[in-house]
């Protein structure tokens, strides 16, 4: 096992890393910008390391400076968390040269999954669903046409190497799709520096189902069940459940093994997550793989007891994953609300700033992953997610109902939070009966 582990993040997963690294007895190095200088998290910390300024290409985006604290604190690892670097295939591949353990996939697996195309290729020889549309890039754009009109309008067209929503089209027309590719081409190549984009279906209604895999260095995948993701905001997920309510068992677990099957062919090390539109009669189309630790993932371990953080850093030590699939059984139901520093009645405006009242709830099936307490100040630099409540129960409805009992526990101020619109949530008529739509939530906003 690892001596001591730089973690490459901030915030409330930086403290999840730490945390399971402390039940390992495995000594921590925490890295921070001066905006972070004063955070509590640190303090959980064996070691802590200035590595820049606020802006995150300066600090927790700079690989050199992250390198140097690693080597300066002589660590055995990085765990990168996620955002920043977790997807970068560059840092997997600079931390091996430098003959420290990234604590994820190795550069080769991450590429194969992190490109769309690539990781397409690998999910129709797995047999894992995905959408109908061209086989790899287009390269002539009648043979886009083509494609399209066997499929049906709407399409869309996506760039290989595209992330973080930007690089996608969509085309109800054969006009637009003939307009639209070179565009897309050309954007893709400005912003990923790769001009590879294809097209596939375009699913008008759907909901977000994703699953939770890992895998080790023996050749082993298992599937940790799945999520459902639909609750989402400009794609941001907002509350997240597992299990999907009303999905299929039978379907859901072949789609989970062919998942697991995905990762183990592509000799992946760590946690993954993949991720499936499904339509109205439960068909399920692969969107893309993310190869690091999801937000989402404490809804998993609550429902499988698994500690996929703790996994994640004994399969990068070279440990055998030390369950069978048989052994990973679904247990209750588990809802997570984020917790963000916005002003949800003005259009989520930031609310950063100084948290001078916190009064966290608790009881039974309660779970908060958070970095905040009174007296800490949000800082404006970050994405606005100050934490996560998770809370598990027998049934999704006593889960729904534990949730609104502990939102309503849930005391942060004077900042905003999107607490009183998880509570609304937890009281709509539609969130209750289950299976809402990824566009659900903006609808409701609009009204
Ligand atoms: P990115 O890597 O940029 O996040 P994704 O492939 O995950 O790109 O897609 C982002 C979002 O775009 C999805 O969560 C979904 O809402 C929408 N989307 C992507 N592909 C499709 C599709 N084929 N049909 C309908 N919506 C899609």
């Amino acid at each position: 096992m690892f001596q001591r582990v730089l973690i490459a993040n901030r915030g409330e997963i930086a403290l999840r890393i730490m945390r399971a690294c402390q039940e390992l007895e495995i000594e921590t190095v925490c890295v921070y910008s001066t905006a972070d200088k004063d955070a509590p998290y640190l303090k959980n910390a064996d070691e802590k390391i200035c590595i820049g300024p606020g802006p995150s290409k300066d600090s927790y985006l700079n690989i050199a400076r992250i390198i140097s604290a690693a080597e300066i604190a002589d660590v055995d690892a990085i765990h990168p968390g996620y955002g920043f670097l977790a997807e970068r295939a560059d840092f997997s591949e600079i931390c091996r040269e430098c003959k420290i353990e990234f604590i994820g996939p190795s550069p080769e697996a991450m590429s194969k999954l992190g490109d769309k195309i690539e990781a397409k290729r690998y999910a129709r020889a797995a047999k894992v669903p995905v959408f109908p549309g061209t086989e790899g890039e287009i390269e002539e754009l009648d043979e886009a046409v083509e494609v399209a009109a066997e499929i049906g309008y709407p399409v869309i067209i996506k760039a290989s190497a595209g992330g973080g929503g930007r690089g996608m089209r969509i085309c109800r027309n054969e006009a637009s799709l003939r307009t639209n590719v070179a565009k897309a081409q050309q954007e893709a190549l400005a912003a990923f520096g790769n001009g590879g984009v294809f097209v596939e279906k375009f699913l008008e209604h759907a909901r977000h189902v994703e699953i939770q895999v890992i895998g080790d260095k023996h050749g082993n995948a298992i599937h940790l069940w799945e999520r459902d993701c639909s609750m989402q905001r400009r794609h941001q997920k907002i509350i997240e459940e597992a299990p999907a309510p009303g999905v299929e068992r039978k379907k859901i677990e072949r789609v989970c093994e062919a998942a697991a099957k995905l990762i183990k062919s592509a000799d992946y090390c760590g946690a993954a997550t993949v991720e499936f539109l499904m339509d109205g009669q439960q068909n399920f189309y692969m969107l893309e793989v993310n190869t690091r630790v999801q937000v989402e993932h404490p809804i998993t371990e609550a429902i499988t007891g698994v500690d996929i953080v703790k996994m994640s850093i004994q399969v990068a030590a070279g440990e055998k994953i030390p369950y069978k699939q048989k052994d990973i059984q679904v247990k209750g139901h588990a809802i997570e609300c984020r917790i963000n520093a916005e002003d949800h009645t003005k259009d989520f405006r930031p609310s950063a700033g100084l948290i001078e009242t916190y009064r966290a709830p608790g009881g039974l099936g309660i779970r908060i992953d958070t970095h905040a307490s009174a007296g800490y100040r949000v800082p404006p630099n970050y994405d606005s997610m100050i934490g996560k409540l998770i809370v598990h129960a027998q049934t999704r409805e006593a889960a729904i109902t534990r949730a609104l009992r502990a939102l309503n526990e849930f005391e942060i101020g004077p900042i905003k939070t999107t607490i009183p619109l998880h509570a609304q949530l937890m009281q709509n008529s539609d969130f209750k009966k289950g299976g809402v739509d990824i566009h659900y939530l903006e609808r409701l906003l609009k009204d």
